[in-house]
């Protein structure tokens, strides 16, 4: 495995359209383990492949209860309304609140090339929808109600060392 780079905000790979995975090889899976390896080490809890400067259709999560990589995913449904924080390991200075729907049900391969139907609620719900946006050049500040400013940024940093100590 190996840490790869993460493109940021300048880089207009980020605004492109991903195309769809065909081969589930073992080029594939040594790009899913990269991802996670890279996502783990900058503690995201989720990583699109073109944040790594691939455009391919492959997105994993982990929002700490096991990671799910999505192959070729798409939104079958989406319910309720929720809004909070979010932030973009492409975009590291910023945070915005973004309104998500609080539960979605997913279609999406595996790194075999299996289909299956997964449902995600809540924080999970909001990494998939923040993930698969990735796969068509979108970015969480074009859907956002506002920008958290400085000072929120920094007291919800502080509250967020807080809770990891506890
Ligand atoms: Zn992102």
């Amino acid at each position: 495995m190996a840490i790869r780079k993460i493109v940021t905000e300048e880089d207009p790979i980020l605004r492109k359209t991903s195309r769809p995975v065909q081969k589930f090889d073992e080029k594939l899976w040594q790009i899913l383990d990269d991802m996670k390896e890279t996502m783990d080490k900058a503690n995201g809890v989720g990583l699109a492949a073109v944040q790594v400067g691939l455009l391919r259709r492959a997105v994993i999560v982990d929002v700490g209860d096991g990671l799910v990589e999505l192959i070729n995913p798409e939104i079958l449904e989406e319910d309720g309304e929720q809004e909070g924080q979010e932030g973009c390991l492409s975009l590291p200075q910023q945070w915005a609140l973004v309104k998500r729907p609080n539960h979605v049900k997913v279609r999406a391969q595996n790194r075999r090339g299996a289909w299956r139907i997964l449902e995600a609620e809540g924080l999970k719900a909001r990494a998939f929808c923040h993930e698969i946006d990735h796969l068509d050049g979108h970015l969480f500040i074009d859907r956002m109600t506002r920008r958290l400013s400085e000072e929120e940024i920094r007291r919800m940093q502080e509250d967020r060392v807080q809770k990891g100590k506890g």
